[in-house]
């Protein structure tokens, strides 16, 4: 790829607020475009310029419980293939960073609460979802053990804050003290406040389009129509990164990436035990597991929905307000009927086709693009912003250039594999969501139920690349999704030219 170093001749004019050049303009004003930006400005590599409405409307990170979670996110697919345990592992150095992170934020905070909520987490298994809740708790414990980081099992009645209803209290529970999590919309606003300090021009605006050649990307247009001449465009605007990079490079095998539609809300607690932990389920049907994580002042944030959508927005659904009031007081604590919400948080993760990141120089002189992060780029962000800051000054990057923005889909599982999971995905959900069937309906007719609904989707998709869960209920319930999964897949030759499932590590296999 092209740009070994950033241009380093434009001279940025001093006082102006608005420039007319820099030599690096960061597209996306989240965690991503924020981290990248600060490091940048510590490095002192020249004038930065950071693009971006200061609502964050639609946007992943306002929205984010911002989990430092590595060993609470993993499922049974983690540490199966080497691509995934590559995906892990720098989860694991990211967590690493924060410390020092938050040492550099501090002073930066807009309030007196501490930027980090809390430094544990529990994660309790009941039997409300599925026998999917149960193989990922074992995968947790086993991935604990094999990376030798500390947890012990607790008795789930001595998790402060924690008093479900009897019937959905939960018989097991790791306790983890390593993995806390931060409070996003303060660290965001930290890292606005030290940018401005430190000179950074942040424009509460949006970019409209990219300007270049074929070539190289020259410049930005924003929506006013204000020109932006940049030594390196750096695209992090999340779930909007595809179609911004499409007004300048619009080519069928550039990989696609779907709004993971988010919905989570914090509330002040009225009474009771506060919770002083993160308390969590697995990883759940399609999405993050049910999770309660303390905000400081009284405040505790309930989280999260995730369902894939074709058209970015930050709607709720009334589902999902039912799904996520119902079970935090089933399943976390009784007394959060009573809370008072003082936040809705709606945001669009960025989800790729084969679920991995998308990070590095695009084939384009002068443009770089950072996205994809899914469920964790919170927590992933201070490393990725090392990473892209040693690129975009010509040194070595730190994670492994399987990330790669322009390759080949990643592939992880056989079809086989992907409609099991489906399966065990589906059946999660349905038990998680409470939904109904006849009473003479058993488990094994549901179960051949979805089998038929994902075998029907590959054979309407025509595709031999087998997807993620996620993706395949995504094609399975929404044409024109199918049609963007299917054109983009037929842009390989043969269909099948894909990258082969990366080898399997542990388990069963990859080629199942
Ligand atoms: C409900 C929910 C809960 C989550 N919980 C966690 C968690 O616990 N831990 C964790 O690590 N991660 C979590 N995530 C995932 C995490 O939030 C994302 O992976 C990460 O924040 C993505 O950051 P980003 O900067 O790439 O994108 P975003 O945060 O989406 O930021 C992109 C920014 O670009 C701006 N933008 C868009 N278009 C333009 C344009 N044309 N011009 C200029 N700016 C533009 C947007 O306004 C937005 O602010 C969660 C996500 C959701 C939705």
């Amino acid at each position: 790829m092209s740009n070994p170093t950033m241009k380093s001749d434009l001279v940025f004019a001093a006082g102006t607020k608005r420039p007319a050049k820099a030599n690096v303009v960061i597209i996306g004003n989240g965690a991503l475009g924020l981290f990248l930006a600060d490091e940048l400005i510590e490095r002192q590599v020249g004038s930065v310029v950071v693009v971006g409405p200061s609502h964050r409307d639609t946007g992943a990170s306002q929205a984010a419980g911002a989990m430092l979670g590595c060993f609470g996110e993993t499922t049974t697919e983690t540490l199966r293939t080497d691509a995934a345990r590559t995906r892990f592992e720098l989860g694991l150095s990211a967590h690493d960073k924060w410390p020092e992170t938050l040492r550099r934020l501090d002073e930066f905070a807009p309030s007196d609460r501490p930027l980090q909520t809390t430094t544990e987490s529990h994660i309790i298994l009941n039997s409300v979802g599925a026998e999917l809740d149960t193989v990922n708790f074992a995968a947790i414990i086993d991935a604990l053990d094999q990376y030798e980081r500390p947890w012990k099992e607790v008795d789930p009645a001595d998790i402060p804050g924690y008093h479900p209803r009897t019937e959905s209290r939960a018989l097991r529970a790791l306790h983890l003290p390593t993995e806390g999590a931060v409070d996003a919309r303060g660290v965001l606003a930290s890292l606005e406040r030290r940018l401005r300090h430190g000179g950074a021009i942040l424009l509460d605006q949006t970019v409209r389009r990219l300007v270049g050649s074929d070539e190289e990307v020259t410049a930005v247009e924003l929506d006013d129509g204000h020109l932006i001449e940049a030594g390196t465009v750096v695209v992090a605007a999340g779930i909007h990164s595809e179609s911004l990079v499409r007004t300048v490079f619009d080519v069928p095998d550039l990989m696609p990436t779907f709004p993971g539609l988010g919905f989570a809300m914090i509330a002040k607690r009225t009474g009771g035990e506060p919770f002083t932990s993160v308390v969590r389920t697995p990883n759940r049907g399609f999405a993050c597991g049910l999770h309660v994580v303390p905000q400081g002042g009284g405040l505790e944030y309930y989280g999260a929905t995730n369902r894939l959508v074709h058209t970015v927005s930050s709607v709720t659904w009334m589902a999902d307000v039912r799904f996520l009031a119902q079970y935090s007081m089933q399943q976390l604590d009784e007394r959060a009927a009573t809370h008072e919400v003082t936040k809705w948080c709606t945001g669009n993760r960025p989800v790729t086709l084969d679920g991995f990141p998308l990070v590095g120089w695009m084939p384009l002189s002068g443009l770089y693009l950072m996205t994809g992060t899914y469920r964790d780029g919170f927590h992933c962000a201070p490393l990725l912003a090392e990473h892209v800051a040693n690129e975009l000054q010509g040194k070595s990057g730190i994670i492994d250039s399987i990330f790669q923005p322009m390759r080949k889909p990643v592939a992880t599982r056989t079809v086989e594999w992907s409609i099991d999971e489906y399966v065990t995905h589906s059946l999660a959900a349905w038990f998680e969501t409470g939904a109904q069937a006849a009473p003479q309906m058993t488990t094994s007719q549901l179960t051949d139920y979805y089998r038929n609904l994902a075998v029907q989707t590959y054979e309407q998709l025509g595709v031999d690349y087998a997807l993620g869960p996620d993706i395949l209920w995504y094609a399975q319930g929404n044409l024109h999704g199918a049609r963007r999964v299917a054109r983009y897949l037929r842009a390989f030759k043969g269909d099948g030219d894909v990258a082969e499932p990366t080898g399997a590590t542990t388990g069963t296999g990859g080629t199942r």
